[in-house]
């Protein structure tokens, strides 16, 4: 449940309060009527961007893969211990401080999306940067980058879609696009995600 806080409220309101609401408020956004974790995402690596670049683009990534059905929590770290049946899909994001070997030319991320369990994604998150220029044009790329991703991993596939989230090459119209609102799956990148999720998910539902 959300209680509404008006502007005109805040200034009364001892701080303490306000953080609670903010910190209910961020839990609903990670786990919306309680519904279990479809993916969890551990990120680690020694290129990561600053933490408002990366969790803000986290937050991003997030709302973009709510709206294609998949309800994601984000975890610092290396995951711990195995999962049993039915428990969410693992992915884990590492930032790469170096450009690695396996990475082609202007890549800025790249997933292993037949890989099993704990399945990789690779982020170098400098080039990233290079492209944006800036921070906040950063934190919008790096959340689509994120997403697709993750898009390949759940997909099981390395097809792109002509447009949104999955295209294969994004143009600096896309970043711009992307600054102002975040792009979308098409409706066939959301079918295969889900068929996708329901093979890793087995039978939970
Ligand atoms: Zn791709």
């Amino acid at each position: 449940m959300e209680v509404p806080v008006y502007p005109a409220q805040i200034g009364a309101m001892k701080p303490s309060i306000l953080l609670a609401g903010l910190l209910a408020a961020s839990a609903n956004t990670q786990a919306r009527d309680s519904k279990p974790a479809d993916i969890i995402v551990y990120v680690t690596g020694d290129g990561a961007p600053s933490g408002p670049v990366d969790y803000g683009a986290r937050g991003t990534a997030t709302s973009i893969l709510a709206r294609a059905g998949v309800n994601v929590l984000w975890r610092d770290g290396e995951p711990k211990g195995g999962s049993g049946p039915g428990s969410a899909v693992v992915i884990r994001v590492r930032f790469s401080g170096k450009i690695p070997e396996q990475a082609s030319r202007e890549a800025a991320a790249y997933a292993l999306p037949f890989g099993g369990e704990g399945t990789a994604i690779t982020v170098m998150y400098e080039r990233i940067f290079a492209v944006a220029g800036r921070a906040s044009r950063a934190r919008a790329i790096l959340a689509h980058v994120l997403a697709h991703e993750i898009g390949h991993v759940l997909q099981r596939t390395n097809q792109h879609a002509a447009k949104g989230v999955m295209k294969a090459h994004w143009t600096g119209r896309d970043y711009d696009a992307m600054e102002r609102k975040p792009l979308t799956f098409t409706l066939e990148d959301v079918e295969l995600i889900r068929l996708g999720l329901a093979g890793r998910l087995g039978s939970r539902e």
